[in-house]
Order: C-alpha cells, then structure tokens, then sequence
C-alpha cells in the first residue's frame, strides 16, 4: 500500500454503548475493534523513519514494530512485541491519556490530522490474547538469596515487583487497603477499567512467587527498619499521592455535605453506600474531577456539574472522557472557582463561587485564571467534592529522615531512583506527583534494575539497560 492510500483511510472508530446502557451499570463502554477495524487501523501507519510516538510513549514501547505484525495478521508476535517494554499493555491500552502520550508524538496527529489509534489497537492485540486463551504470562526465575519489600499495591509497586521477581528476586508487597491495585482499583471506575483485567495482572504476579499482603499499613503495623531486619536487602517506596489537596476554605473539612474526590471513590470502589443527593458541584478538570461526576451520576445524581476555573481547552481530562462526561448529562460550569461553603446546622446548603478570565500563560503553559472582583454567585448543592490534585502521605516514613522535594514528594536520584536512604528506592505517584498508569510502570521497572544492582553491590549508574531521563523526575 502506497503512503498516500493509507493517508486516504479514516481513523476507525470503536464500538460504544449508548448513554442509556451506560447509565444503568458499571459495565466496560468501550468495546473496541474488530479484526477488520483493527487491520485497517494499523493500514493508516505510516512506519516512519523517525517514529516519535515511541518518544511519547512513557514505556517507550516499539510501536511501529508491533503495527506493522498486527496488520499482517501476527497477532500474538504483535502482542508479545508490546510486552518487550511493558509489563501491562492491557490497562495501558484502555487507560493511558494516548492523545497527550504516543498518539500526541504521532505524526498523522499534526494540525487538523487524526493521530493513528495506537492505543485501541494495543487493546485488539490483549482482548485477542485473552479471547484465543493464549499464555500471556512469562516464566519465572528462580528465587535468589535476595529479597525486597514492596510498599503499596499500585502500578509502580507492581511494575518494580514484577520485573524483580523474574530476576530470581522474590518480593513481598505490603497493602494498606482490602484490596489490590492502588489507584487503578480505588479510583479509576470500572467503566473504564474492569476489574477482571486488574485482577489478571495481581493473579500474574502472585504465579511468578510474590508474595501479597493486605491490611497492613507500613509506619503503623510495621517500620521500614522492621523490614530491614526482617531481612529485606532493600525495600522500593510506591505509596502513590493518596491525601486529597484542600480548597482552603473555611469549615471544608467539617461541613458535611464535602467529601474530596479520591476519598470519595475510595470510598465507593471499596462498597461503601455513600448518597450525595441530587445536587452536585465537583471542583476541577482532570481525570479524578470526571470520574467522580460519572460515578455519582451513576449512584443516583440527577444534577452534576463540574465547576472548573478555566474553559475546556485547558482542562488536563482526555477528550474522549470529556466527551462522553457531557454526552452522559454532566455540565461543565467553565470560569467559575468556589469562595465560600454555606451551611446550615453543619450542612452543606450553598457554594459561593467568583468568575474567573484568562490571563497570561503560567509555568504550566497554560493561560492564568484571574478572578473577576464583584462576580460572586451561589450554587444550592447537596455536596461539593474538591477533586484539584493530591499530595503524597508519608506515614510509611516513621522512623526514617527522608530527604523531600519541595512538592513533597521523595527526592530521589533522577536516574536510578535511589532515595537518600540507600536502601530505599522510589517511584510512581510519590516521586512524580499525581501523573500517569504508563509513567509509574517505567519507574517501577528502573527501579527495580537500580534495586538488582544495589544487592549485587554493583555501581547503580553503569551498564544499565534503563534510566530515568532527569527531565521525567522534574
Ligand atoms: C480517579 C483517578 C483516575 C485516574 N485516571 C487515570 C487514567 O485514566 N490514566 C492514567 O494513566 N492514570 C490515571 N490516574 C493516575 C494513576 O492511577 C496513577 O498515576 C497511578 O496509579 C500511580 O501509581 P502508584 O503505584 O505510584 O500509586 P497508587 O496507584 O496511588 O498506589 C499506591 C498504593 O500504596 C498504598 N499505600 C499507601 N500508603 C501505604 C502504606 N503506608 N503502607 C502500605 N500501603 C500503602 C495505597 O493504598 C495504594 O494502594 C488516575 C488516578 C485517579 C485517582
Ligand atoms: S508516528 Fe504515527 S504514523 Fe509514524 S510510526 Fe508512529 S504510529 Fe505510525
């Protein structure tokens, strides 16, 4: 096929339910491509010399190399290709942010073009596997002298045990929760990921001799020094950025009526019955702000709205989510930032919010909200969720004289990850801050090289095969 008859082929589009049966369950939405859709995806690849979606890929997966055997119909080579630099292509593909990640370095994505579907063909590639009960795991090492602890259950804890214990390092994971998974089972809904995938991955990591605990939190039950004299020859810190980030406004952490959005999906994925009332406000434009407005629509909310103090254009959410947040009935109040909680007998009753407008750009690139002096307004709510970001909880350092970033999160070598207690590595949301699924997998597989190293008593810097870009830790 000539360069310009792939040009001519449109971006194939999955299948989706309907707003009506989305309503009703937590079910998947997306059902993804056929072989047909898939194959003619992969036609629109251009196989470029210089393949800059791999840049973007925070994995660096070979992405040509696995399109081009998936058109040919190789899937399983196609598949195991992904799994050459990722340890969990079935949760990337259905929750990576593609468009500011691989398909944002595409370069059929440049001015008014659309970006190959990289990560809905990655989906093909795992639903096929699991469709023909193909072996998706791979084998195991045989345990060594070493072993590590692993603190918290998260992608990053996952990744670092993963890649470890197929070294022969055999690893134990410390949960403070009842469940696995960290924020991919406590925050991201099921709609978006179920929770039959995660579970795959826990039961692949438990076959290859890792051993899991719940229930135990580390600076409470157990000190890392415990550990230490447990016998752990080192120990990798993914505790992730679990405190929600407060508004600072007056009563927010009395009223009721304010819950914060990670606490309350939480809350929510872990069973819990929380009724929010009819009326909704949550404050913030990313992932956590959306989730949360699709999960109480779903609990029973008839009115939610996301106030947000920029437009649409600035919020960090993938468009896809803020597609199908709009297409499920939840508004978004742009320019506006709550002021005030009004309450009445400790009950939430109004949110007092201001106007804002666009300045100039800020360090994030994006433009500035300025308040409009004067422009207060009330919104009648039942409950308002803050959901503006989340900072990381250092419960687990009990004992220990970390060295901290002024975000507080570790500081770490930007390289090897190495924290400034030698023995304790780190990675994922606690070093990065709240980020990405795909950017914590690849801190916890360079840790886990930095961690075989440390054992070995070899120079954690040289003949490695992975290091963190100092940039990727700024
Ligand atoms: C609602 C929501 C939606 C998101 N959507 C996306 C998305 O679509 N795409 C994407 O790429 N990313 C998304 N993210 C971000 C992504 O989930 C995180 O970047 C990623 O999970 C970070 O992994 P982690 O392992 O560093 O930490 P976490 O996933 O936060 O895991 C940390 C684990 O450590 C445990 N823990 C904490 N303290 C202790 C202790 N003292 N002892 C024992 N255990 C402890 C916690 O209980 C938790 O299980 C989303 C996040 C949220 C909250
Ligand atoms: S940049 Fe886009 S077109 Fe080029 S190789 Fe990657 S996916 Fe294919």
């Amino acid at each position: 096929m000539k360069a310009k008859e792939r040009m001519a082929i449109a971006r194939q589009m999955p299948v989706e339910l309907t707003v009506v049966e989305r309503l009703k369950s937590f079910d998947e939405i997306i059902s993804g491509y056929n072989e047909s859709t898939a194959i003619l995806e992969a036609n629109r690849c251009l196989q470029c010399k210089k393949p800059t979606c791999r840049d973007g890929c925070p994995v660096h997966n070979d992405i040509p190399a696995f399109i081009a055997l998936l058109r040919e119909g190789q899937f399983e080579e196609a598949y195991w290709k992904i799994r050459e630099t990722s340890s969990m292509p079935a949760v990337c593909s259905r929750v990576c942010p593609h468009e500011f990640q691989c398909e944002g370095s595409c370069v059929r994505g440049k001015g008014k073009g659309q970006s190959v579907s990289i990560g809905m063909l990655e989906r093909y590639l795992v639903d096929w596997m699991v469709a023909n009960e193909k072996n998706m795991n791979v084998a195991c090492a045989i345990p060594g002298d070493f072993k590590v602890a692993v603190v918290g259950s998260g992608p990053a804890g996952m990744s670092t045990a993963y890649y470890l214990s197929h070294k022969g390092i055999p690893c134990t994971i410390y949960e403070s929760l009842a469940e696995y998974g960290g924020m991919l089972t406590i925050g991201i809904p099921a709609f978006r990921l179920p929770r039959t995938i995660i579970n795959a991955e826990i039961d692949a990591l438990k076959s290859c001799g890792v051993t899991l605990h719940t229930n135990i939190t580390i600076g409470k039950d157990k000190t890392l020094e415990e550990l230490k004299e447990e016998g752990f020859g080192a120990v990798f810190l993914g505790v992730g950025a679990q405190a929600s980030r407060k508004l600072g406004l007056e009563n927010e952490e009395s009223t009721e009526g304010v819950m914060h959005g990670v606490d309350y999906l939480r809350r929510i994925n872990l069973g819990e019955a929380i009724d929010l009332g009819k009326k909704v406000v949550v404050v913030g434009g990313g992932n956590v702000a959306i989730d949360v407005a699709r999960t109480a629509i779903r609990h029973g909310s008839s009115d939610v709205f996301i106030l947000y103090r920029r437009t649409k254009n600035e919020m960090p959410a993938s468009i896809a989510e803020i597609h199908h947040l709009e297409e499920e009935g939840v508004r978004i109040e742009m320019l506006a930032a709550p002021v005030k909680i009004h309450s009445e007998n400790g009950k939430l009753t109004k949110v007092e919010c201001i106007r804002m407008e666009l300045g100039e750009p800020d360090q994030s690139g994006r433009r500035r909200p300025v308040v409009q002096e004067g422009s207060n307004f009330m919104i009648e709510a039942d409950s308002i969720i803050p959901a503006i970001s989340q900072n990381v909880d250092h419960g687990s350092d009990v004992g220990q004289e970390f060295k901290l970033t002024s975000w507080g999160t570790y500081e770490t070598d930007p390289q090897t990850l190495q924290t400034s207690v030698e023995w304790i590595f780190a990675g994922g949301d606690n070093v990065l801050g709240p980020q990405t699924v795909a950017k914590a997998l690849y801190q916890g597989k360079v840790a886990a090289e930095s961690i075989e190293c440390f054992l070995n008593g070899k120079d954690l810097k040289k003949d490695r095969t992975f290091l963190c870009d100092e940039a990727d830790n700024s």
